[in-house]
């Protein structure tokens, strides 16, 4: 951080502020603290049948990788809205949410995802977004483990297939500890 960004000041100082105990960007000029604290990514697995559905990410980091559907949360949405708002992004899909899956924190990078499971609302309520190279339905034996974007992903689908088989799903909760892929990147 160079510049504050409430009054422009270049005044900037990496200090711990009283009362606190950890380090902050605080300005000399306007006196302002600025904390910086983790991001939720929201997303959602779309399920048809023995299905689920996947997008192929056209964009950096992981192009050309598979991926649960989800991004940065907006601010003045809900975390459900936000997985709604992904979903319907990146693989033009209607779903209904059933219910949460999976938080999974990635301390090291400050990342909380939440993963929402989505009932499609038929064979074909879905599309190529944007930010997708090409957007299918997958059963369990048509996953390509090898070629999933990120963790948080890979997590996600285990628990589903694994909560399937026993006929009862729950919340996972999960994390990726340091060291990481170099693939996975902070914005
Ligand atoms: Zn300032």
């Amino acid at each position: 951080m160079n510049y504050c960004s409430h009054c422009g000041s270049d005044q900037l100082e990496f200090k711990v502020p009283a009362g606190d105990n950890r380090p902050r960007y605080v300005c000399g000029s306007c006196q302002r603290i600025h904390y910086s604290n983790p991001k939720i990514v929201a997303g959602c697995l779309p399920v048809w049948e023995d299905k689920v559905l996947l997008a192929k990410r056209s964009i950096e980091p992981r192009k050309g990788y598979w991926n649960v559907p989800s991004g940065y949360m907006e601010n003045g949405e809900t975390v459900e809205e936000g997985a709604l708002r992904e979903v319907r992004e990146e693989a033009k899909a209607r779903v209904e949410i059933t219910g949460i899956h999976s938080i999974y924190s990635i301390p090291h990078i400050n990342q909380v995802y939440m993963h929402f499971l989505g009932q499609l609302e038929g064979p074909d309520a879905f599309g190529v977004g944007e930010e997708s190279l090409e957007v299918r339905l997958f059963t369990e034996a048509e996953i390509p483990w090898e070629d999933i974007a990120f963790t948080s992903s890979v997590f996600s689908l285990q628990r589903y297939f694994a909560d399937r088989k026993r006929g009862h799903h729950e919340l996972h909760l999960g994390q990726l500890d340091y060291p990481v892929r170099a693939t996975e990147t902070d914005d």
